[in-house]
C-alpha cells in the first residue's frame, strides 16, 4: 500500500471515530430523557384505584409515603400520584 493511500485510510478511520462520538452521546441522552408531568396528565392523587406505588415505572422514595421518582415522568413523584403511562405491576 502506498503512503498516500495509507494516510487517507488512517485519516478516514480517525474522522469516522470522531463523528461516531456525538451520535452515541445523543443516543444515550435521548434514552435518558423523561417526559414532563403535564404532557402525561400527571396528578398527585390516585385515579380509579390506580396509583404510582402500584405502577411498574415507580421508583420508591425513602419510605412508603415519601415521594419517589419515575422511569418515565420527570420530577418528584408521589406514591399516590397517577399519570397516563400507568402500568400495573404484575
Ligand atoms: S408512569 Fe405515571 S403512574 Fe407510573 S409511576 Fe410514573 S408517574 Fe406514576
Amino acid at each position: 500500500m502506498d503512503n498516500s493511500r495509507r494516510s487517507f485510510l488512517k485519516t478516514a478511520t480517525v474522522l469516522a471515530g470522531v463523528a461516531a462520538v456525538p451520535v452515541s452521546l445523543m443516543s444515550r441522552e435521548a434514552f435518558a430523557a423523561k417526559v414532563a408531568k403535564a404532557s402525561m396528565q400527571y396528578q398527585d392523587t390516585p385515579k380509579n384505584g390506580a396509583q404510582c406505588s402500584t405502577c411498574m415505572q415507580f421508583i420508591p422514595g425513602k419510605s412508603a409515603k415519601a415521594s419517589g421518582t419515575c422511569k418515565v415522568v420527570d420530577g418528584s413523584i408521589s406514591p399516590e400520584g397517577w399519570c397516563l403511562a400507568y402500568s400495573a405491576k404484575s
